[in-house]
């Protein structure tokens, strides 16, 4: 992998009325021409993402909008494509003409305090009018010789707000290893398997193994015992693929932590905690309940899909009744939340943070337990407990809303 993945990048969404500038800004900022821009009102037909490296800030992707203020038919898609973008939106920029205030830019900014996400505010096309308010970053976006320093004032700004997580995101396997040990990753070399390849999941770790100055030791399912077996020292932790927790549990002895790759990424990119209560709602599921899966990209769905055939098949063996399962992939999430009794949310490895606690916000405002891929695996399989026992809190929270029905 050349290049950071989108999913761990600074996410900046870029809002303006039709032809405030959008385009030309992000053209400013970047330095060559990313989206179009025309005299026409609304060009833009969707959200253009545009990877950046903005040090001292690091990896970063700015969206920058559609119309949300359009009112033709296609502007229909592009608003409620627009509006998405609040779910993954880590910080928003909002072009003003001027220092105008308007309807527009007054919705935006209350929809961005509903959750919390950090607004700058830009005064651009400065020759209609000429901001007094120190609360506006100035910035003229035809002017090309100002990009130094509109591009200054801006990183300034975004460090000054951008989220602690982003800072400081929560650890992925770092804290389960000590410097110098070793975590064994367990990963399938399977039909899905990418050819030539490990996938996201499997390469942050590691990288994040070789940040705590850990080593890590990777095998296939079949040779986990016998790589165990040769080591003249227990490994600070095991970790492997969800679809073979069963195996890893049996062959791990007890002095062993032992998790999933799914469990690491619902605590990076999720609530673990949360997953993990929704995990217990699993064993509530009654005949004929909705059972909503969420998979965070779309991907061409083989003949044993884990999220459209083995996680529905363990799930109904597991609960000894028949639910009704329905799978959303990409980016759609269903507007009818609260018909459902249980969200089942893929590990999210293609996703930022802040669009995974989007999903969970949505599912507790609706009254719906959310988990996800690995934790219900591992419910299913009889294993959660155990794969859990790294992190007691989230461990703590299932114990309480789960006696142990199964
Ligand atoms: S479906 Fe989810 S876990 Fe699987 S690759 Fe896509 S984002 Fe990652």
């Amino acid at each position: 992998m050349q290049k950071t993945p989108k999913s761990l990048r600074l996410h900046i969404a870029l809002f303006g009325r039709t032809n405030v500038g959008k385009s030309s800004f992000l053209n400013l900022i970047a330095g060559q021409d990313v989206s179009i821009v025309s005299e026409q009102a609304g060009t833009t037909t969707d959200v253009v993402e545009k990877p950046m490296e903005l040090l001292p800030i690091g990896p970063v992707v700015f969206l920058d909008t559609a119309g949300i203020d359009d009112t033709t038919a296609l502007g229909e898609k592009r608003v409620d494509r627009t509006e998405r973008v609040f779910d993954r939106a880590d910080v928003i920029l909002l072009l003003h003409e001027g220092d105008r205030v308007t309807e527009f830019e007054t919705r935006v900014a209350a929809k961005a305090a509903a959750k919390n996400i950090p607004v700058i505010r830009i005064a651009n096309k400065m020759d209609l009018t000429h901001p007094t308010d120190a609360a506006f970053l100035r910035c003229d976006s035809t002017d090309l010789a100002s990009r130094d320093k509109v591009l200054a004032a801006l990183k300034s700004e975004l460090l000054s707000v951008c989220p602690d997580e982003f800072i400081a995101p929560p650890p992925l396997m770092g804290d389960l290893v000590r410097p110098g040990g070793l975590a064994m990753l367990i990963v399938p070399i399977d039909l899905q398997a990418p050819k030539g390849r490990l996938i996201l999941p499997q390469v942050s770790t590691i990288r994040d193994a070789l940040d705590n100055d850990a080593a890590t030791l990777v095998c296939k399912e079949r040779e986990y015992s016998h790589m165990l077996a040769m080591l003249n020292q227990k490994p600070d932790v095991a970790i492997c693929d969800s679809q073979m927790v069963l195996k890893m549990v049996a062959d791990t002895p007890d002095d062993i932590p032992c998790t999933t790759f799914s469990i690491l990424f619902a605590r990076l990119k999720g609530d673990l905690r949360k997953f993990a209560m929704g995990a217990a709602a699993i064993d509530k599921l009654e005949p004929g309940d909705k059972v909503l899966i969420a998979e965070s990209c779309s991907h061409h769905a083989l003949e044993d899909d884990i999220g459209r055939v083995k996680i529905p098949r363990w799930l109904r063996q597991y609960v000894g009744v028949d639910v009704e399962i329905d799978v959303y992939a990409g980016r759609d999430f269903p507007d009818n939340l609260s018909e459902y009794k249980l969200a089942v949310q893929c590990g999210g490895c293609m996703q930022n943070r802040r669009e995974v606690l989007s999903r969970i916000e949505k599912c507790e405002a609706a009254g719906v337990p959310i988990t996800n891929y690995g934790l219900c695996i591992s419910q299913t399989q009889g294993v959660l407990r155990r794969v859990l026992s790294p992190f007691p809190s989230a461990l703590l929270a299932y114990e309480e809303l789960n006696h142990g029905t199964h």
